[in-house]
């Protein structure tokens, strides 16, 4: 029997999306190991009993929610112990997780503890019954990536980059077995301690962690007039990218250039903003849900990929949706 593990990915008690497609990944590897085993969910922390049941209709058979009274953010420290119990009492074959800032801090706490192999920003991953497993990850930007290759022992624990986790539709009505466990660990012991959560503005948020984007590029302009974009992304609460133009302008940092140079996005929703539409720019941004697209030129290549294109000029469009925003606001 191969058990895939995959941890969910929640945020304020709530299933986010690369949980699905972890879902996906993790049948996937069941089946390449023989079909015999099982997909388990691992839930850390206070989520919802109804939406972790509803993990069945993607294939979960069971969710193991660990979560206590004594913590309620995900401390890695404390977490790691937690989950390095309830593997030592299972042994499934690997542990799959999106790659976020709490599997950052948890898989090589867990690693360690394990003594096993951790393979992070995967962006393919298959092991097979004879112990060897295959990872590919990029390398400099994704101009280059790099295929490893690993005997696999005890748990290998895998974390995917969130922008090749594809979202997957449900396909039957089963409920998973959620089994509560509360860890036997006392936070007496721990090193490290959370004394204070600091909220970042929305627009600074990183453009991988981001739910709404709203996306600048040279139409946006520079100095004076790029400040319709900060307000936009403050009026829908979003963060701001942008083309390789505006980087280069030094209107904005490196870390916001989206594409093949840049980062790949996977948003709910993307509003592009003076954007043509090159290659090396929409090839970051394919994974998006929802694409707005707003451009002066009827032409421009960005509207293939938009589900919403406004034909205009973004200084006169930007200020009346705006508007309308912080109207509806009241
Ligand atoms: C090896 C290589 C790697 C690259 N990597 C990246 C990358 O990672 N990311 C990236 O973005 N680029 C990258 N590029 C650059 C890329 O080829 C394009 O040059 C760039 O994406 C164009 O940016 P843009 O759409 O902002 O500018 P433009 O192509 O100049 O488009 C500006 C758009 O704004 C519109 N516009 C102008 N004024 C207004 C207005 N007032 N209202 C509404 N619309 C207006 C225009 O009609 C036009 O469609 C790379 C290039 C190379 C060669």
């Amino acid at each position: 029997m191969f058990d895939i593990w995959i941890l969910v990915q929640q945020r304020e008690g709530s299933i986010e999306a690369p949980t699905f497609g972890l879902t996906a990944e993790a049948r996937r590897l069941v089946s390449e190991l023989g079909g015999k085993g099982i997909v388990t969910a691992v839930a850390l922390g206070s989520v919802s009993l109804e939406e972790l049941a509803s993990l069945g209709s993607y294939g979960v058979k069971r969710v193991l929610n660990i979560n206590t009274d004594q913590i309620n953010r995900c401390q890695g420290e404390y977490f790691s112990q937690a989950l390095f119990n309830a593997v030592k009492k299972e042994s499934p074959a690997c542990l799959l997780g999106a790659q976020t800032p709490e599997s950052d801090d948890l898989f090589p706490r867990l690693a360690g503890l394990l003594q096993t192999s951790l393979v992070t920003r995967a962006m393919d991953f298959h092991m097979d019954s004879g112990k060897k497993a295959r990872a590919v990850r990029p390398l400099a930007n994704g101009y280059l990536f790099e295929e490893v290759e690993f005997e696999w022992k005890d748990m290998p624990l895998v974390s995917f980059l969130p922008s090749v986790l594809f979202d997957t539709e449900p396909d039957s009505n089963k409920d998973a077995e959620v089994i509560k466990l509360v860890p036997d660990i006392s936070t007496d012991a721990l090193k490290t301690k959370i004394t204070k959560i600091i909220e970042a503005a929305p627009e600074d948020l990183d453009l991988e962690e981001a739910d709404i984007i709203v996306a600048a590029g040279r139409g946006a302009g520079k100095g004076e007039e790029f400040n319709i974009i900060r307000q936009m992304a403050k009026a829908v609460g979003g963060t701001i990218g942008a083309t390789r133009p505006i980087i280069d302008w030094g209107t904005l940092p490196y870390e916001k250039q989206i594409g093949q140079t840049g980062k790949y996005v996977a948003p709910r929703l993307i509003i592009n903003c003076g954007i043509s539409g090159a290659n090396e720019y929409t090839a970051g941004i394919e994974k998006s849900h929802q694409v707005i697209a707003i451009d002066k030129n009827p032409r421009a290549r960005i509207f293939r990929f938009a589900d919403l294109g406004v034909v205009g000029d973004l200084h006169e469009i930007l200020p009346q949706v705006i508007s309308r925003i912080e109207e509806l606001k009241k």
